[in-house]
């Protein structure tokens, strides 16, 4: 395995490890207003999101974020926009029917991060049975809306390639459809679009009090870099800090709330690339839990994932020896070639922020999200949030928005629930999409390999012309520090996505961290140390 600390991702760490007092940087003075209308703390997919949805329709809006952007759980996700095909079992409909419906939603406005998948769940002699199978995924298929994703086909596996990679015991399956998302680039996308819409959006800025008052809130953040402080007004507060939601309320606001948080692991592995072909596999367990099973960045395989109560620190979240036991076992009850964990390239884990429903099982505690308004009398507005998916982001801004909309001036531009239809930065695709944005960049830029400019257009869509501007040689792109990531590429995601430390860069904005050695990681992270004077974001 290749080194697991050196690769493990550490939420919270990088932003204040490496900062001396030479590289020290003023706060960027913010345009703000005497007080904004709405401030945000935190700035994972639910912060990021509320922030988008309100800077549209026409509030002022802070967001601060302790670390990077999806520093947390918004990044440790299995990263599908789902359904949630086993929630049916828990007859969560109201939110399978939701997220159902935001699948092509999301799809429609960010094309380039979120693309549709096929899973093929291989039916189990001894666990449930092929006619629950068949009623699940038939509900699956009509009760959110389905229009462009492909539905539910029954695959003989002795016969279909998709049968190749499993075991011969299993000789019949059910192929369906969801979607892949880069969640972190999700993260990032919505903070770069509500910027742009007047948004102040301040990464590494931690809230380290929050008063209330006639007027609304006083709160107090620290920069994280630089040890500064600042104080900003608001008239409501929005608590989207994620499993850090109950710290918010109790040190923070010392609300006086019954709400309660249920924190969930989950850790996922990843492996060299198991077997060829798109699909991607859900297979079942004997705990009645399932593990995905889905093709990585190219060159890998991502197996995940678990679902344990959590109890420690958020920011120390780390998969243990059993977990990737766990995962192993589940992989290797299917496929033909068994995983073990001497395969590992990578592991990340994150802590589902759940509202505690008492259920007696972690995998059974709802997935829905619930926002708990507190409205002290005459005071300003506090909106916890509390759960959610990647998947329903958008629909629980619009609920936090309604439910804030009454203790807030009145908006004054765009109508709820916009978000639904305006691309996200770079997802506005034209006639013939993705294919037509390639074939752009590989006439302008043909001295780029063709593998790089895909995976380019994957990230940025149409913003990749942007990005490579006017480079006309590979000397042009400066320095590559690694797989084929350029100082052109490292400085736009600089300048336009807020990234700082070269961990923000290999885990979040991309994934490159799995083909770069610990040496290229070190030159790019001193770079990275180097740059910090030109750090400022000006999009
Ligand atoms: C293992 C796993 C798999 C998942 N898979 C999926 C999936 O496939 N599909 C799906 O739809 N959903 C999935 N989810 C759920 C989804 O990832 C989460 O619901 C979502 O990311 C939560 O986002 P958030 O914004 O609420 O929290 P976070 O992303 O954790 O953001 C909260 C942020 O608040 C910041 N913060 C905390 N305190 C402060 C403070 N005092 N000042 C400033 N900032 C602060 C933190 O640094 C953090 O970045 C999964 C979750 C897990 C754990």
């Amino acid at each position: 395995m290749r080194n697991a600390i050196q690769l493990r991702y550490t939420p919270l760490q990088d932003a204040t490890n490496r900062v001396s007092k030479e590289t020290k940087q003023a706060m960027p003075a913010a345009e703000a207003p005497a007080i904004f209308d709405l401030a945000i703390i935190g700035g994972g997919i639910n912060g990021c999101g509320v922030a988008r949805e309100a800077a549209g329709r026409g509030w002022s809006v802070y967001l601060c974020e302790a670390n990077d952007l999806a520093s947390a759980t918004s990044a440790a996700s299995t990263k599908l926009v789902h359904g949630g095909l086993r929630y049916l079992e828990h007859r969560a409909f109201r939110l399978v029917r939701e997220a159902l419906r935001e699948r092509e939603v999301l799809w429609g406005i960010a094309p380039h991060i979120i693309w549709p998948l096929r899973f093929v769940l291989p039916y189990h002699k001894g666990l449930r049975p092929a006619w629950k199978l068949r009623l699940g995924l038939a509900l699956y298929d009509n009760l959110g809306g389905r229009r462009r994703l492909p539905g539910t086909r029954l695959v003989k596996l002795r016969r279909d390639p998709a049968g190749q990679p499993l075991k011969s015991d299993y000789t019949l399956g059910f192929e369906y459809s969801d979607c892949w998302v880069e969640d972190a680039r999700l993260v990032v996308l919505n903070a770069m679009d509500a910027a742009e819409r007047g948004a102040v959006i301040a990464p590494r800025t931690r809230c380290i009090g929050a008063e209330r008052n006639a007027e609304g809130w006083t709160l107090h953040l620290q920069h994280m870099r630089t040890g500064d402080r600042q104080v900003i007004r608001a008239r409501a507060l929005v608590n989207a800090a994620g499993p850090w939601v109950g710290d918010v309320l109790h040190k923070l606001v010392r609300a006086n709330t019954a709400a309660k948080l249920r924190m969930v692991k989950g850790s996922h592995i990843v492996v060299r690339k198991l077997y060829p072909g798109g699909q991607c596999y859900v297979f079942q367990n004997e705990d009645r839990r399932i593990v995905f099973v889905i093709p990585y960045e190219r060159d890998f395989t991502l197996i995940g994932t678990t679902d344990l109560d959590y109890e420690g620190d958020p920011a120390d979240v780390s998969a243990s020896t059993e977990e990737i036991a766990y995962l192993c076992r589940s992989a290797s009850a299917y496929l033909r070639v068994p995983v073990t964990p001497a395969q590992l390239v990578w592991t990340y884990s994150g802590v589902r922020p759940l509202f505690d429903d008492g259920a007696p099982a972690a995998q059974a505690a709802t997935r829905d999200y619930v926002l708990e308004l507190d409205l002290a009398a005459g005071q300003g507005a506090l909106l916890s949030v509390f759960g959610g998916k990647i998947t329903t982001y958008r629909r629980l801004a619009q609920a936090v928005l309604d439910r804030l909309e009454p203790h807030l001036p009145p908006a004054v531009r765009l109508q709820p629930g916009w978000t639904g239809s305006a691309p996200l930065p770079g997802g506005d695709f034209p006639v013939g999409g993705f294919d037509v944005i390639l074939a752009g960049l590989q006439a302008r830029y043909p001295f780029i390999a063709p593998d790089t400019l895909h995976r380019l257009v994957r990230a940025y869509g149409t913003l990749a012309s942007d990005m490579l501007g006017d480079a006309d040689s590979p000397a042009a792109l400066g320095t590559i520090f690694g797989g084929d990531l350029s100082e052109r590429e490292v400085r736009y995601l600089v300048r336009a996505e807020w990234a700082v430390t070269a961990a923000d860069i290999l885990w979040r904005r991309s994934k490159l961290g799995l083909r770069m050695t610990p040496q290229q990681m070190a030159h790019l992270d001193a770079f990275m140390t180097a740059l910090q004077p030109e750090q400022e974001r000006v999009l």
